[in-house]
């Protein structure tokens, strides 16, 4: 790649807004209400670039990282929250990629023609995606995997998984490994009819003896645990956040455009002139304030390397993701029974926002990490 096309690769909040404004947003309603899978917004970011917002300059990406990924998830959940947890899914796994796989694939995501996501839960193991039960067995110079994965964002649509096993030879918690979305051996068996998140194809994976050749590994066998604190949970938990913070915006903004504009007319006053409905309003807007100045602070500590890097990663999903199900509450609160009409769009945020406490690390594991980190505990074990 020559200079000049690299430059005309920067990370470009502008060309994200203008992914946002001309295809993400017209297609949100018909996203949420049929459930269809975002398709057209993710050719325009692969078109862009943006799929390759953190691959490596090396490769062809955009060499960015942790703040870019999460501001990108925070805008585009802004406009649809299915949408933006398909690209946080998509980035989790390119992480992983880009530190561990084979070169032809870094390029292809680079370029743009590549979607991936994660396949860690199971429903052996549910949220405890560190510990799968799934296997990896040794077959004729492959490596044969057979697993229940519960869910998979992206299923049947991306074009591989970033796909955990118990180690194939090793000691160690578990194995890593890239899986072409396109095996045989692999089939959805339910499709994904969710309360929130509705386009995002959140369904399971079945492997039964889906072969993948040894090279697939991505880090060392037995090694993945080190692979999902390490490299995916940084990324993870920022966009995460990110998510339940563009979500917390969308909300607050609606609810604040509502109450505004909606008349008593016998009065000849609005709904803002109610002082409890300002008061919630201002509740909203302080929790959402508070999470993107501690998702800043996460990331900046992350940047600076500071002491306290993993007690921040760990802090802001579950503060952001928390206060996000407290601000799209009440939104619906404040915007009355008008909001149990799609035509407000708060209903959308309120349903959309509860993922993020229950996807993984969940909420009441990250409080149980927390605490034991407050304590001087260690954190597994
Ligand atoms: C929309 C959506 C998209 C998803 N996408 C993906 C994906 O792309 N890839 C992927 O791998 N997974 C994905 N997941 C799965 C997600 O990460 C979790 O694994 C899943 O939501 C857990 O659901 P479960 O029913 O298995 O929870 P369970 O494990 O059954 O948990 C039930 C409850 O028990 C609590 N609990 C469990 N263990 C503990 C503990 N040790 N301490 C305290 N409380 C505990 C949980 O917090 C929860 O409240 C997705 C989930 C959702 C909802």
């Amino acid at each position: 790649m020559g200079d000049e096309e690299q430059r005309a690769k920067e990370f470009d909040l502008r060309a994200l807004d203008e992914i946002i404004k001309g295809t993400v947003e017209p297609a949100a309603a018909d996203v949420d209400r049929t459930g269809a899978f975002p398709r057209a917004a993710l050719d325009a970011f692969g078109q862009a670039g943006l799929l390759g917002l953190i691959s490596s300059r090396e490769v062809g990406g955009l060499g960015e990282a942790h703040r870019a990924a999460a501001q990108t998830v925070e805008r585009v959940a802004s406009a649809c929250a299915s949408t933006a947890m398909v690209l946080c899914m998509h980035y989790s796994a390119v992480a992983v990629i880009e530190a561990h796989g084979a070169r032809p694939v870094r390029e292809a995501i680079a370029r743009g023609r590549h979607v991936t996501t994660l396949a860690f839960s199971e429903k052996g193991s549910r949220s405890h995606f560190w510990a799968p039960v799934g296997t990896a067995t040794a077959d004729e110079g492959e490596v044969r995997l057979d697993a229940e994965k519960s869910w998979v964002t992206s299923a049947g649509e991306a074009d591989s998984y970033v796909w955990s096993s118990q180690p194939l030879e090793a000691e160690g918690q578990n194995t890593i490994w890239l899986v072409p979305a396109d095996a045989q051996e692999l089939s959805v068996p339910a499709p994904f009819d969710g309360l929130g998140l509705r386009g995002n194809n959140s369904a399971p994976v079945k492997a039964v003896g889906v072969t993948v050749p040894r090279e697939n590994m991505l880090g060392a066998d037995g090694g993945g645990f080190d692979v999902m604190m390490g490299v995916v949970l940084p990324y993870f938990q920022l966009m995460s956040a990110g998510f339940s913070v563009g979500t917390m915006e969308a909300a607050t903004q609606k609810a604040a455009a509502h109450v505004a504009g909606t008349k008593f007319e016998h009065l000849g006053t609005s709904l803002a002139d109610l002082p409890t409905v300002r008061a919630n309003l201002a509740r909203m807007r302080i929790k959402t304030d508070m999470c993107r100045a501690l998702l800043g602070d996460a990331v900046t500590a992350l940047e600076a390397g500071r002491d306290d890097t993993m007690l921040r990663v760990l802090e802001v999903k579950a503060a952001a993701g928390e206060s996000a199900t407290e601000v799209t509450d009440l939104a619906m609160r404040v915007c009355g029974g008008a909001a149990f009409r799609k035509e407000v769009g708060v209903e959308r945020h309120f349903r959309d926002a509860r993922a993020a406490t229950v996807m993984a690390p969940t909420t009441d594991v990250l409080y149980d990490f927390i605490g034991k980190a407050v304590c001087g505990l260690p954190l597994f074990g």
